[in-house]
């Protein structure tokens, strides 16, 4: 079967967040195709876009799995409902959120599912920790509300 590497950034800011991000972790691995090889350290980070909201702790997955990138994105997607993620505010408060970063070295530019993700490059929140996991060496942007709060969780 082919294998592929991918990474996620995974946030929460609403209810238990270190559980929903546990959850997450447990529930993409309960998926036959996917086995979840990293996870960065985890960041509590200011809200961007939206203000009036709590912070999110942040953190980065590295997968293996034999999905497409469509397959896999539908799997976040689930499990986004299955933690009872209610979309009301773009870019507002939620339980998880899962967004696919990279995929191999695949280039999409389809709306439904974009690679390398579109904003990942000027998010501090998606930089640190895809830093620590991978050889990213690009410019991160300044942003002095990403604080170091915990190791990875697996
Ligand atoms: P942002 O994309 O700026 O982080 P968001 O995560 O709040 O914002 P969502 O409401 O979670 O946005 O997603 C909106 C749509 O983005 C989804 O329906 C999905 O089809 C699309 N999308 C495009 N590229 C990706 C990607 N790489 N990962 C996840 N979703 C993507
Ligand atoms: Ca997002
Ligand atoms: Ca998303």
């Amino acid at each position: 079967m082919d294998m592929h590497t991918a990474y996620l950034s995974i946030g929460s800011n609403m209810g238990d967040r270190e559980e929903n991000l546990r959850s997450a972790i447990d529930l993409l691995n309960a998926d036959e195709a996917i086995e979840v090889t990293k996870c960065a350290n985890i960041y509590e980070t200011e809200p961007v876009g939206y203000d009036d909201q709590p912070y999110f702790l942040n953190t980065c997955l590295e997968l293996k799995t034999s999905l497409d990138p469509y397959s896999l994105l539908k799997v976040c997607q689930k499990i986004e409902n299955d933690l009872h993620r209610v979309r009301i505010i773009r870019n507002g408060p939620r339980t998880i959120d899962l967004d696919i970063l990279l995929y191999d070295d695949l280039i999409s530019y389809d709306p439904i599912l974009t690679i390398p993700h579109p904003r990942m490059y000027e998010r501090a929140f998606v930089l640190y920790p895809l830093k620590d996991i991978t050889d990213y060496s690009g410019k991160i942007p300044e942003d002095k509300s990403v604080k170091l709060v915990d190791e990875p969780y697996i």
